[in-house]
């Protein structure tokens, strides 16, 4: 295989499920580039379109789709204008930040629906369609460092994105043998709408700085790259892993310490 051909997903369709803005916008940009046609899909469709437009502007081949996890005949909807999927990314979700004895039964179920359960119907529908084209294909959660370690206040979120870890070596070991491959990104700080304000506090930044080696937030292009190779023929060996994209933050400390 030469360089080119590991990383292409010439001939591809990539649905991209939470494309609108953030690292899903910057994951379909990536995918398209790549030479997929793109289908974007979220609940922004005006957003979408806009974000089409200019990926074909750019020579690429992309499309919008309406798409809302919450919602079972949405997710048909879609399913049904992406049949033809090769790749599917999971994208989807959302967070809500409180002590956990205060979560109500609404906000624990409204995460559980955008983060886990609606994905886990979308990626039903297309794996069972990829099986029964025969042509293998690559399945992508996004998880998170929730997926990994444990921060607070952040329990029901975690409880979602453990799931989606625990899920893409599962069904990794299930669909191997249709040469379909599962596996789960785990981004670290990455500042997008979802933590913008978030990150607005001194004290969040300066503590970021000491808690891994690259000492700073990422940016959603910076884990948009190892979505495209794993949508491509370059990680067919590689299946049920949960990757970090982390600046070094789940394997790193910086000490004060200095040699003389
Ligand atoms: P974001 O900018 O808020 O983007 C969230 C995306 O999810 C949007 O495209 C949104 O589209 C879509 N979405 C939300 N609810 C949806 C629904 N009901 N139906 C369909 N799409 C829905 O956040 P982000 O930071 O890019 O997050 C993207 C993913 O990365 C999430 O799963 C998040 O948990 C994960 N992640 C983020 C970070 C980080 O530091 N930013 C770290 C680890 C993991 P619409 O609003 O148009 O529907």
């Amino acid at each position: 295989m030469d360089l080119f051909s590991m990383f292409s997903l010439q001939g591809k369709t990539a649905l991209v499920a939470g494309a609108s803005r953030g690292i899903g916008a910057a994951i379909a940009q990536a995918v398209a580039a790549a030479g997929a046609r793109t289908l974007l899909a979220s609940r922004s469709l005006a957003e979408l379109e806009k974000q089409a437009t200019r990926l074909r502007a750019a020579g690429h081949d992309a499309a919008a789709l309406a798409l809302d996890v919450r919602d079972s005949a949405s997710i048909r909807a879609c399913f049904r204008a992406a049949a033809d999927a090769d790749v599917l990314i999971n994208v989807a979700g959302t967070n809500i930040r409180k002590p956990f004895e205060q979560y109500t039964k609404q906000e624990y179920d409204f995460l559980l629906q955008t983060n886990l359960h609606g994905l886990v119907e979308l990626t039903q529908l297309v794996g069972a369609r990829m099986i029964e084209r025969g042509r293998g294909g690559k399945i992508l959660f996004i998880g998170s460092l929730m997926s990994l370690v444990g921060l607070p206040y952040v329990t029901v979120y975690g409880i979602t994105k453990g799931a989606l870890g625990q899920l893409t070596k599962t069904l990794a070991a299930e669909w191997g043998r249709h040469n379909i491959q599962v596996n789960c990104i785990a981004p670290g700080f990455i500042l997008t709408d979802l933590n913008r304000k978030m990150w607005e506090s001194a004290a969040m930044t300066e503590w970021l700085a000491g808690a891994q080696a690259t000492p700073r937030l990422g940016r959603p292009e910076e884990v948009a790259p190892l979505a495209v190779f794993l949508s491509g023929p370059g990680s067919d060996f590689i299946t049920g892993q949960i990757i970090p994209v982390d600046g070094g933050y789940t394997t790193t400390r910086v000490w004060p310490h200095a040699p003389e």
